[in-house]
């Protein structure tokens, strides 16, 4: 157990309890951050946030890589109250030369860390530093089983690149007999490579990779692409397609679901906002994932003020109200007007 285990268990109960008791003003801290230690990827896949220039990182004026005494100021403030930190958000972490410091620093706060990656950056001589810093687990973007299905939805990925550095990670861990981190292949599935999803899972057994999951792929623009991206089998896709003439519905069955909940009998229809963090690499503060909220400068800047001056700014409490009462109280702009997994609308469109 570690020295901050305490401080976190019973900072994740008072949040707990904040949000059962509809309080849009939270004193306890988020205990899962979102990070991109850099704004900026390798790759073009084309429903990438980042790729769709959804993100504020496409200004130029922006830092697209995080420094290190920015990370080390957020994580001296919230670090103890974080049980997950999960590197690689919209973008790839890789590209930040600090990244495993910045690891190994959240480690010395006893948070569990994860590193979200395309995998096409990494090298033979970063296995030992990436042991090194503590990691507890790589999940890996990985479709299909050989460089023409993969490189449909990776726009400038190397199929043979990401297996080998899966290799040299397999093969450090049993040369250093170390049980972390641990690999995850994450399969996002699109119609172009939904009959090789078995095929991959039989490949990332035969690699020694620990886990192997597919995810329903997202589609953010139905009106121009949905007809060569969504899979056949319905069971591989997230949503549902209604025509009537040229009138098309598209139901979502689900919306975002990075947060996991214990709350029972949860009244929110979302929770996002009170128990996560997501920051970009210029140290803006934002309270989800959603890719459309990047369009914005975000809540607030950890460079400029401190984490909990934003916490509880006018922009949050507005945002978790809303989330609470189903309500706009103040008539300014809410991201979660426009998102799903409060609204559960639909998008319609005629073709
Ligand atoms: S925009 Fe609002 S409702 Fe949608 S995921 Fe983010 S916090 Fe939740």
């Amino acid at each position: 157990m570690n020295e901050f285990a305490e401080i976190k268990e019973s900072n994740k109960k008072l949040l707990n309890s904040q949000i059962i008791n509809g309080e849009h003003e939270i004193t306890a801290f988020p205990y899962q951050m979102f990070i991109d230690p850099s704004n900026i990827c390798n790759l073009k896949c084309p429903f990438c946030a980042n790729f769709l220039k959804r993100h504020n990182y496409s200004n130029e004026k922006t830092n697209p890589i995080m420094p290190f005494q920015t990370f080390v100021k957020l994580i001296d403030e919230i670090g103890p109250y974080l049980i997950q930190v999960v590197f690689g958000d919209k973008s790839e972490p890789l590209l930040n030369k600090e990244i495993y410091k910045m690891i190994a620093y959240a480690k010395k706060y006893g948070i569990h860390c994860q590193m979200s990656t395309n995998f096409n950056l990494f090298r033979k001589e970063h296995a030992e530093e990436l042991m090194n810093s503590g990691l507890d687990s790589i999940i890996v973007g990985l479709e299909g089983t050989t460089q023409e299905s993969y490189s449909r939805y990776r726009v400038g990925g190397d199929f043979n690149r990401v297996i080998e550095n899966i290799k040299i990670v397999v093969e450090t861990k049993k040369r250093m007999r170390r049980y972390i981190p641990s690999i995850q292949w994450a399969y996002v599935v699109f119609q172009h490579n939904e009959n090789e999803i078995k095929a991959a899972e039989k490949m990332s057994k035969k690699l020694g990779v620990n886990g192997f999951r597919w995810i329903p792929g997202d589609i953010y623009d139905f009106k121009i692409n949905y007809k060569n991206w969504l899979p056949k089998n319905e069971k591989y896709t997230k949503y549902r397609v209604y025509k009537s003439g040229k009138d098309v519905r598209i139901v979502h069955l689900d919306g975002p679901s990075c947060v996991q909940t214990d709350i029972k009998n949860l009244k929110v229809p979302c929770i996002t906002p009170f128990v996560t963090v997501s920051v970009d690499a210029n140290g803006d503060i934002f309270p989800c994932i959603n890719g459309d909220l990047r369009e914005s400068r975000g809540f607030g800047n950890i460079s400029e003020m401190s984490f909990k001056e934003i916490w509880n700014n006018r922009h949050y409490k507005e945002m978790r109200q809303f989330l609470i009462t189903g309500k706009n109280l103040t008539g300014n702009p809410i991201y979660c007007e426009r998102c799903y997994t409060a609204k559960k609308t639909d998008i319609v469109f005629t073709e």
